[in-house]
């Protein structure tokens, strides 16, 4: 029988406690204050273009490609949501012209799904042909259960104008098989991850190992398949049985996958990979808006928890 460590027993309700906390007003105006200098900078480039920029150079400097995000989600005004494309156009501009490799990811919520469908679709597809004026592609993130419905929607409604534009399934979510097979004539572009949010029991695994079953059930469904997969993770285990299945199945390295990591997490597992020939892309997000993106990273490894709150402890 599986034995349980206290760690793991913990594990479930501090990732809970962590991800309601990130719902508080009270905790996100203290976490905002000095959450940049206490900790949020080993995940965030930082808060301007330009700080980004330097990283995302730097990152192609050791070999990665890039996925910028701008920090931002749940938009509430038009303006903000027109602005938030906008920034992303200028950033596959600025590609483009200074040789950066690097796409784009964005967040549905952060272009104004929560506004009106329409115009998140309206500004994902002003972003995708500016992608691909610039030889370039974009992927829509996956955000809460609520949002996979739509966001699917207006992902093959993009498909149908654009052959640059990729999604997101979650392991976690029992659905995602289904989604992935639906999607399959359409040669998709893929990530796969395990899923950032907290979601009921009804409609997703709650046992890390059955999460980390599906996760590779979606990988070998993805690359057995058309289209191209990014198999995101820093789950060394999961890695190797994907390096494994690509081996025994001589899939072209480049062409139909690639590993992604996030920024600030498994940097020397991301070298060795490099180092073994594989593409990897890291995810470097930047903007003012990082306190739920932190406390997400917080959740996933209650570890870094105590890190932060060394770092705001031992603070002058
Ligand atoms: C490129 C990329 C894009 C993503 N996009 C989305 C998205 O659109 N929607 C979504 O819901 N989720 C997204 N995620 C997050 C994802 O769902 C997971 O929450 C996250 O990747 C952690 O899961 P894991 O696969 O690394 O496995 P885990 O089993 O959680 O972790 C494996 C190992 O990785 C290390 N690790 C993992 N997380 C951390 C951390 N925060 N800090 C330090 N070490 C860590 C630890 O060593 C851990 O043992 C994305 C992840 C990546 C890498």
């Amino acid at each position: 029988m599986p034995t349980l460590s206290l760690d793991s027993l913990l594990e479930r309700p501090l990732r809970a406690a962590i991800l309601a906390a990130a719902d508080s007003t009270a905790v996100q105006r203290a976490v905002s204050r000095y959450g940049m200098r206490l900790g949020a900078r080993r995940f965030v480039a930082g808060e301007t273009m330009g700080e980004f920029l330097a990283v995302a150079r730097e990152v192609n400097a050791r070999g990665f490609a890039v996925a910028a995000g701008i920090l931002g989600e749940g938009v509430r005004e038009r303006g903000e949501a027109i602005g938030a494309a906008d920034q992303y156009c200028e950033l596959l501009r600025i590609f483009a012209a200074e040789q950066i490799d690097a796409n784009v990811a964005f967040k549905l919520t952060h272009l104004g799904l929560d506004i009106d469908p329409e115009l998140a679709y309206e500004n994902a597809a002003h972003i995708a042909q500016t992608a691909l004026d610039a030889g370039n592609t974009v992927r829509l993130d996956m955000e809460q259960s609520r949002y996979v419905d739509v966001t699917l929607a207006i992902w093959r409604r993009l498909r149908g104008r654009f052959d640059n534009v990729g999604f997101v399934l979650q392991s976690y979510l029992f659905r995602s098989l289904d989604d992935l097979r639906a999607a399959k004539p359409l040669a998709p572009s893929v990530r796969i991850v395990k899923g950032a949010y907290l979601e009921p029991p009804d409609i997703a695994y709650e046992k890390k190992s059955e999460v980390d079953e599906n996760y590779l059930r979606l990988v070998f469904e993805s690359l057995d398949g058309p289209g191209f997969s990014a198999i995101a993770t820093h789950d060394q285990r999961i890695i190797e049985r994907v390096e494994t299945f690509v081996r025994e199945k001589a899939i072209p390295r480049r062409d139909r996958f690639e590993f992604q990591m996030l920024y600030g997490i498994g940097g020397p597992l991301a070298a060795a990979l490099v180092a073994r020939g594989y593409r990897v892309r890291l995810a470097v997000p930047y903007g003012n808006y990082w306190f739920p993106y932190l406390m997400r990273r917080l959740a996933e490894r209650p570890a870094n928890l105590a890190f932060f709150l060394k770092g705001a402890l031992t603070r002058e």
